[in-house]
């Protein structure tokens, strides 16, 4: 063996043995086979979480605007105010989309918009009430870090004066959607006026010290280097240790990763993408780099199911949720689902050989689900109705 091959086979001994990776080291996984970079991720993905286990959550989401001014280059999804097509949902318009996720067991929505300059707090607060009061049951996950900044730069609020004035009203957790790159070279080209990393970690951190449910993403395909995706893992993971640390234990829930769809973009023909190997290969280094996460999902709407059942032995355990509704991916391109039965989830964890289990949004889990039930075809099954129906 050659220096550097040994230098790069120790890299994966220290990973499979628990030890946290540098940045450096973390950038070796990329040149090894990933076979072997996807066996260390899987082994320490069944280490980590329960090994039998691959969870989901029934969920929708719900965009109450498309109208934006932020403009992001990747975003097929936002309009302006005065194109034909642009919306702002009522708030009847909202809870009969979330009575039809009540129907199915759901228990979660993720309540996301553009930034739109004409809405007001008291849109944003009635709309939480609105939602707590009429749905006691739903979890509201609401708001990405973009949103939080737009309304702490108009409404004249302190951060924490904001994000105490939405809990106030109903809010349990943000979506750290806008995650993307948290590079701001790379953010400063694919979208010059989103958010840059230092208000996302900002905004994230105080979120996680008030006790909300927070999510990591990474979306990669833009152009980014090597450098840049470890960059990117090793500030979640250093917020992650400070919010484990400081906050009582709450820290991110999980992490998301996709890959750029830009079908219908600026970007497209600007920006690379990424294949479903290079999707594998940085999901099973974010298994390792991430060390302090129990929870990695498989993207199947970015990737379709067949990637994502394989990503279930890439370092994913959890399979996101069956969303019912999915509007801004699905505008931009990608393959087509932008929402899952329960069914079709169920089957994919069964058919790669998991027990499939029926999570909350913080990763607990709730129900186990009836699989000889829900896969069966069995008429007036109401395991099967509720299946097809989700
Ligand atoms: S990604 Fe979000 S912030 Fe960017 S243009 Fe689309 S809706 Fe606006």
């Amino acid at each position: 063996m050659t220096a550097d091959v040994q230098v790069r086979a120790g890299v994966l001994e220290k990973a499979a043995s628990g030890v946290r990776l540098e940045a450096q080291e973390l950038e070796a996984l990329y040149t090894l086979p990933l076979p072997d970079v996807a066996a260390v991720a899987h082994g320490l993905r069944l280490e980590r979480t329960p090994a039998e286990v691959v969870t989901f959550l029934i969920d929708r989401n719900i965009n109450y605007t498309n109208i934006c001014n932020v403009g992001c280059n990747f975003c097929a999804f936002y309009r302006t105010r005065r194109q034909n097509d642009s919306y702002v949902l009522d708030y009847e318009q909202i809870s009969a989309k979330i009575r039809d996720l009540e129907a199915v067991g759901g228990t979660r929505i993720l309540l996301q918009g553009g930034v739109n300059p004409a809405l007001g707090l008291d849109y944003y607060t009635g709309l939480l009430r609105h939602v707590r009061e009429h749905h006691p049951t739903i979890r509201i996950d609401a708001f990405s870090p973009e949103e939080v900044l737009f309304m702490e730069k108009s409404f004249g609020l302190s951060l924490d004066g904001l994000l105490d004035t939405l809990i106030d009203a109903g809010l349990h957790g943000l979506p750290g959607a806008g995650g993307e790159i948290l590079e701001d070279e790379v953010r400063a080209k694919a979208a010059p006026a989103r958010i840059r990393s230092a208000d996302w970690f900002r905004i994230i951190d105080a979120a996680q010290r008030k006790g909300l449910y927070t999510i990591a993403t990474m979306v990669i395909g833009f152009g980014e280097t090597v450098a840049q995706r470890v960059r990117h893992l090793t500030r979640l993971r250093e917020q992650q240790d400070r919010a484990l640390r400081e906050y009582g234990g709450n820290g991110f829930s999980g992490f998301a990763l996709w890959t750029l769809q830009t079908e219908h973009t600026r970007l497209h023909g600007k920006a690379p993408g990424a294949s479903a190997h290079e999707y594998l290969q940085q999901l099973a280094v974010a298994r390792i780099a991430l060390d302090n996460f129990p929870n990695l999902q498989a993207s199947w709407p970015g990737q379709g199911f067949k990637v994502a059942q394989a990503a279930l032995y890439y370092g994913a355990n959890d399979l996101g949720s069956t969303m019912l509704e999915e509007n801004v991916v699905s505008a931009a391109g990608g393959h087509g689902r932008h929402k899952a039965t329960v069914r079709e989830l169920v089957r994919i964890a069964v058919d790669a050989g998991f027990t499939p289990a029926i999570r909350n949004s913080r990763f607990q889990i709730i129900e186990w689900p009836d699989v000889d039930a829900v896969l069966g075809r069995a008429e007036n099954n109401p395991e099967a109705e509720r299946a097809v129906g989700a």
